[in-house]
Formats: structure tokens, C-alpha cells, sequence
């Protein structure tokens, strides 16, 4: 089975492989020849997942699956959630974004935040959605040099560690992505006999 990735991130694609059986390929959209800048307007994850792969399955008749991911953060109402990528701004940049959170965070005492990864899958005209979840807190400051985004400052539940002092297998095993790709795979295994 060919599954296509709304995504131009080759890693990210990559991580996804890694995790899925083979007899499920997947591409990213440059392999599809897709350079489009997919609109991510909407105002929660989940609709952004779903404008996603509706964009590719409308425009290049294809299976395809899209991922939104964001941080929320319990003292600041579900903060930055949707704004994640740009927090801090246009720039996208990791650390303004993560400098931002810390100072937003000063002196707070609950640090409650949790990873959300929701999935939009349309498979054969069907259309499924798919949650994975990390619970954690945010750290006082950054340690670590592994990951992206704001895995410096994130603490699992139950680990000593931020997210950028695991390996990627094992930050893999407890993270958002992970778990919502695990029902991605389940489901596709229950669904296509794979
Ligand atoms: P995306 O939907 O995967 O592009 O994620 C949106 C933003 O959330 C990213 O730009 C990062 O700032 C943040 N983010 C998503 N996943 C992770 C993660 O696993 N670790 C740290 N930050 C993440």
C-alpha cells in the first residue's frame, strides 16, 4: 500500500517509515511532485490536519495522511497549541519560541504541558482521525542537544530527562507522534490486512 505524507519534511517522513511495516510505503509530496504551500489556517489541530489531507486527496487523487502537532501548556489555557511553530513569530525560530514560553512561565508554579499529535487519515474516500498525547512539564531552563522545537524544555511524565536528552528511538517510544502513529498503523493493519 502507497500512502502519501502531507509534508515536504524528508525526516519527518523518514521517522514515520521507521515505525510502519513494509508493506506500507509512504511519500512525501515532493515525490508526488508537490511544492504547494498548504493553507494551515485553522484555529485547532485537528483542523489543520483535516484541511491538509483533504488538499492532497482533492488535488492529486491519492490516500494521504496529514499530522498537526502542538504544545499545550495548563497555566496559559492550552498555549501556544495551534501557534506552536510560530510563537514567538514569523520567524519560526526554536529558541525565541522556547525563551517566550519560559518567560511567559516565570515564576508559575504548575508546569502541566502536554505534547498533542492529531492525525487526519483519508483512506479510499474515508476520512479517520487519530491522537497520540505526552504528558509532561515545562522545565525552569533548556538542557540537551537532541530533537527540535521545544524538546530542551519538555519533561515527560516519569523520566528525569527532557525529550532533547533521550535518543530519537527512545523519545519515539513515549511521544505524541509515536502513539498517534501506533493508531495510524493498528488501524491500518485491523483495516487493509497488512
Ligand atoms: P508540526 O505540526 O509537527 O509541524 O509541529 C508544530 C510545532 O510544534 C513545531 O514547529 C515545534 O515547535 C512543535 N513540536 C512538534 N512536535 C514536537 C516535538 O516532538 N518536540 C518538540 N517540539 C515539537
Amino acid at each position: 500500500m502507497e500512502l502519501i505524507f502531507a509534508t515536504q519534511n524528508k525526516n519527518k517522513a523518514l521517522e514515520i517509515q521507521k515505525m510502519l511495516p513494509n508493506t506500507i510505503r509512504i511519500k512525501t509530496l515532493s515525490e508526488i511532485n508537490c511544492q504547494d504551500d498548504i493553507p494551515e489556517t485553522a484555529p485547532t489541530l485537528e483542523g489543520n490536519a483535516i484541511l491538509k489531507s483533504n488538499y492532497v486527496v482533492e488535488h492529486f487523487q491519492v490516500d494521504c495522511f496529514a499530522d498537526d502537532t502542538g504544545l499545550e501548556v495548563e497555566a496559559l489555557k492550552g498555549e501556544p497549541g495551534v501557534l506552536s511553530a510560530r510563537y514567538a513569530g514569523l520567524q519560526k525560530d526554536s529558541n525565541d519560541n522556547m525563551d517566550l514560553l519560559l518567560e511567559r512561565l516565570k515564576g508559575q508554579t504548575n508546569r502541566k504541558a502536554r505534547f498533542r499529535t492529531v492525525i487526519s487519515l483519508v483512506v479510499n474516500g474515508e476520512s479517520h482521525l487519530f491522537e497520540g498525547i505526552a504528558e509532561g512539564v515545562i522545565t525552569e531552563s533548556k538542557s540537551g542537544s537532541e530533537g527540535f522545537g521545544y524538546d530542551p524544555i519538555f519533561q515527560p511524565n516519569g523520566y528525569e530527562q527532557t525529550f532533547s536528552e533521550m535518543t530519537l528511538t527512545e523519545k519515539n517510544k513515549i511521544s505524541h507522534r509515536g502513539k498517534a502513529i501506533q493508531k495510524l498503523v493498528d488501524f491500518l493493519k485491523k483495516n487493509y490486512q497488512l
